[in-house]
């Protein structure tokens, strides 16, 4: 008896890579629950705003490689594409930009740093009636959190241009902390860039997984993005 137990445990898959726990700073859960229960309106913007930060990181890399010009080895395109799968209910956005590292991951995705979310916050603060003000979202955008509009989960795989290590950020609406583990998926190995991944709300999938939407939405939003942004669906 005592063999055969032992049979099962050799013959048990590797463990999955440990995931490592994190909480958002205050300001962010406190944005990310206003997000979730209050913003309704202007829920397309999460798409600009992703689209900006697939955009933003591939300036950063394309500031990088004219000192650098290794740092677009192996995929000199600086692209972003977008990628809807109605069966699945998922959308996502993918940069060959910058990537992050894992400590870049947790600084940016966990933390507020940037200018118009703490534009957003003060615009709140000073106005305790805006709270309700759907505009305030177009307007100052909420940048990254703004993927929980629209999404359940957020997965954020990426790859910083000089590592050799892709890392996974995940995240889920109504929930205090966001996990971080490498990603070991061999499909999902990216030579540099970012994989931003959001699984749809029930009330929101058909929605966002529809590519006229989607163009439409790129064409409104994003018309200066100076990076080709493709976008298709995913056939089943
Ligand atoms: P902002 O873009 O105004 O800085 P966001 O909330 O939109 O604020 O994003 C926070 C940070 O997360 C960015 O500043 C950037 O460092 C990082 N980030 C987000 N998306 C990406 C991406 N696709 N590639 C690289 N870094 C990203
Ligand atoms: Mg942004």
């Amino acid at each position: 008896m005592s063999v055969r137990a032992e049979a099962t445990v050799a013959e048990a898959p590797p463990a999955e890579p440990a995931a490592e726990k994190f909480q958002y700073q205050a300001e962010v859960s406190r944005l990310m629950d206003l997000i979730v229960n209050s913003l309704y309106s202007h829920k397309e913007v999460f798409l600009r705003e992703l689209v900006s930060n697939a955009s933003d990181a591939l300036d950063k890399l394309r500031f990088l490689s004219v000192t650098e010009p290794s740092l677009l080895d192996p995929n000199p395109n600086l692209e972003i594409r977008i990628k809807a799968d109605q069966e699945k209910g998922t959308v996502t956005i993918i940069d060959s930009g910058v990537g992050m590292t894992r400590q870049e991951l947790v600084d940016s995705l966990g933390t507020i740093a940037q200018s118009g979310t703490a534009k957003f916050f003060s615009a709140i603060k000073e106005n305790k009636a805006a709270l309700g003000d759907n505009n305030l979202i177009g307007q100052f955008g909420v940048g990254f959190y703004s993927a929980f509009l629209v999404a359940n989960r957020v997965t954020v795989s990426t790859r910083h241009s000089k590592s050799d290590k892709q890392w996974v950020w995940e995240g889920e609406a109504n929930e205090n902390d966001y996990s971080v583990y490498e990603e070991t998926d061999p499909d999902k190995l990216i030579p540099r860039g970012t994989v931003v991944t959001l699984t749809l709300k029930a009330d929101d999938k058909f929605e966002y997984t529809d590519p006229v939407r989607i163009l439409n939405l790129v064409k409104n939003y994003s018309q200066f993005i100076s990076f080709p942004i493709y976008t298709w669906q995913e056939k089943t």
